[in-house]
């Protein structure tokens, strides 16, 4: 099974996304944990991210969909499924996935799209926090780790805030991504994918509507 999950930054698709691969076995391929992991280890790439995602931009198409291109042409993917998180982005991103299916003869399966009221995202991007180990993702108030300094996923105790969850970017994140995301989830629409999950409220809520959704998907 390949899926999609969609949102606004803050939505919970990484949350959930940590759920749905251990439930549902998949691959988790994040755009923005890939960026990450080539910005701690200053890649010539990592460098070129950084500019933009410090500046609440995009990265732009041509290097986002050389890395995912590279990441589902491995065979791994073909044999377990993917879950993309953070990917497509633009519509011309969406088309390339489109191209790129194709080209590599897998198909996608559905598209979980998070919907929430952009005026709550401001907090649950501004609480985040994140392990700097294995990069598991906590909030101050809604989903702090079970014992306090340790992350719940790896054991490790040193966390760390995004650069681009300081308010000063969030806000042009958000409208980035507002405008960029529109027609993307019409043209999976257009296609029948889309299941809409309500993402204000509980955690382990949104994550059963996230599994009905997917069984009727299966
Ligand atoms: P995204 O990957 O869509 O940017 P995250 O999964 O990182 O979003 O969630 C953003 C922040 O909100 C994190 O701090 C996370 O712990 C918290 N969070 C996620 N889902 C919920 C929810 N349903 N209710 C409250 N807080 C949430
Ligand atoms: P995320 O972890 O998904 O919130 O992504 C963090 C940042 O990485 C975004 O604000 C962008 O700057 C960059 N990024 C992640 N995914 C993409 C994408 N598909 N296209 C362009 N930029 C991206």
């Amino acid at each position: 099974m390949n899926l999609l999950i969609m949102g606004l930054p803050g939505a919970g698709k990484g949350t959930q996304a940590a759920k749905m691969v251990e439930q549902f076995n998949l691959i988790h391929i994040s755009t923005g944990d890939m960026f990450r992991a080539a910005m701690a280890n200053q890649t010539e790439m990592g460098k070129l991210a950084k500019s933009y995602i410090d500046a609440g931009n995009l990265v732009p198409d041509e290097v986002t969909n050389g890395i995912v291109k590279e990441r589902l042409a491995q065979a791994d993917i073909a044999e377990n499924g993917f879950l993309l998180d953070g990917y497509p982005r633009t519509i011309e991103q969406a088309q390339a996935l489109d191209k790129t299916l194709l080209e590599l003869g897998l198909t996608l399966d559905g598209v979980i799209n998070i919907e929430i009221d952009p005026s709550i995202l401001v907090d649950r991007l501004s609480g985040r926090y994140m392990c700097r180990a294995c990069g598991a993702t906590y909030h101050k108030v809604f989903n702090p780790t079970k014992v306090e300094n340790v992350c719940d996923t790896c054991g490790a105790s040193e966390f760390y805030q995004r650069e681009d969850d300081k308010p000063e970017t969030v806000k042009n994140r958000l409208e980035v991504n507002i405008a960029q995301g529109e027609p993307i989830i019409a043209h999976y629409r257009e296609l029948g994918l889309v299941s809409a999950i309500e993402g204000d409220q509980e955690i382990a809520n949104v994550f059963a509507d996230i599994e009905k959704a997917v069984d009727s998907i299966k």
